[in-house]
Parts: structure tokens; sequence; C-alpha cells
């Protein structure tokens, strides 16, 4: 009965609203060494990688110059923050062994409460980008040219 009724059917069937939205995306590159905690890959000891930041921003109107947001001013705030607290860094776990040997060392660290992967490093650019004031729509964080992670916001 329901296969006849659907055939027969004539109201249009209801689908999502498709909505275009401006998208730009600024890159930023960083160098930056890290290690895995409680990981068995080669990942687990000190190393470095040339990281890259894609940092998406949406909106569905520009401004009157006709821009969502300059380049410059995500390339001087996203990028300044980045350049001081994430670029020729360690980025480690809070509890990994390492942090106090490299503290006495002298080493600048930036410390997470999660491990340093690239999805945990995309998130926290993405909370950073947001607390800038940007429409942020998602940030790719580039481990290595082939592997990339991405947090994007749930709303788009
Ligand atoms: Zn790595």
């Amino acid at each position: 009965m329901d296969s006849h009724r659907s055939i027969h059917c004539k109201t249009p069937i209801p689908h999502p609203q498709i909505t275009a939205m401006f998208h730009i995306i600024r890159t930023i590159d960083f160098c930056y060494g890290h290690r895995l905690f409680n990981y068995e890959g080669k990942c687990r000891h000190l190393h470095g990688h040339n990281g890259r930041v894609e940092i998406t921003l949406a909106s569905e109107v520009t401004d009157r110059r006709g821009m969502v947001l300059d380049f410059t001013d995500i390339k001087r705030m996203a990028g300044q923050w980045i350049e001081d607290n994430l670029d020729h860094r360690m980025i480690l776990y809070q509890l990994d062994p390492a942090v106090p040997v490299l503290q006495q060392l002298g080493e600048p660290l930036y410390l997470l409460d999660v491990n340093p992967t690239a999805e945990n490093l995309a998130k926290l650019i993405f909370e950073k980008s947001q607390s800038f004031g940007f429409p942020v729509l998602e940030v790719k964080m580039w481990e290595t040219p082939r592997c990339c992670a991405v947090y994007r916001s749930g709303s788009a």
C-alpha cells in the first residue's frame, strides 16, 4: 500500500535548503616538534614537522569592502598567535615525562592537556581563531603534505 501511495503522491519531497556561502582560506606554515604519549608508532619519539594550517572562514555576506575578513587580519592575529606560541616549539602532552627535562634545558614548550596530534592541534587553532571573533568554518592541520586533520564547525 505504501508503495502505491508514494508513486501517486504529488507533494514535493522536502529537502534541506542549500545556502550559498563565501569561504576564505588563509594558509599559515610553521615548524614544530612533538611526540605522542601512549603511542606505539614512530611518533612516540621526539621529532619535528613542517606543519601547514589552513583556516577557513565562512559568511553568507561580505562587508562593505566585499570581504569576509581581510586576509591580513587573519595573518596578524591567528598567524601571530601561532608564531608566538607554536612555531619552533615542542608541543607536548603536559604529563609527558620529557616536559621537566626539556624545561630544565630551557627549551620552549607548548603544553596541552591532550595528546599533541594533528587532530588536537586543528581543534586548538580552531578555538583560538574563534576567540579572535573569526567566523571559523574549519581548520585543517597538515602534519605532512599527505596527512591532514580537520576540525570543523558542526553548524555548517
Ligand atoms: Zn609527528
